[in-house]
């Protein structure tokens, strides 16, 4: 019988097929590196919109409000963004 994953030989009563029951292990910590690299360069944005912001406006209440959330913001949809880039490739 062949893995209809990746076309490997595997013994007809095997459940999981050893190649990508291996390859999975490898590849959930891919997926995890992915995040992290995307809420990196997500962050690093943030940030950089948060210096433009504040060349221009004076750390006034609203702009505290802006200052705390945009990092946040990008640095989640970085995150999110790297995961599914990553979980993709796997696949
Ligand atoms: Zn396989």
């Amino acid at each position: 019988m062949k893995c209809s994953k990746c076309g490997e030989e595997v013994p007809a009563d095997a459940i999981y097929c050893p190649r990508c029951t291996g390859e999975r292990e490898t590849s959930d910590a891919e997926v995890k590196l992915g995040g992290v690299k995307g809420g990196t360069i997500g962050l690093a944005i943030g940030l950089a919109i948060v210096t433009v912001i504040l060349n221009y406006y004076d750390l006034e209440r609203g702009i505290k409000a802006i200052v705390l959330i945009v990092p946040v913001a990008t640095f989640t949809t970085g995150l999110i963004i790297g995961l599914v880039k990553a979980k993709r490739e796997w696949k």
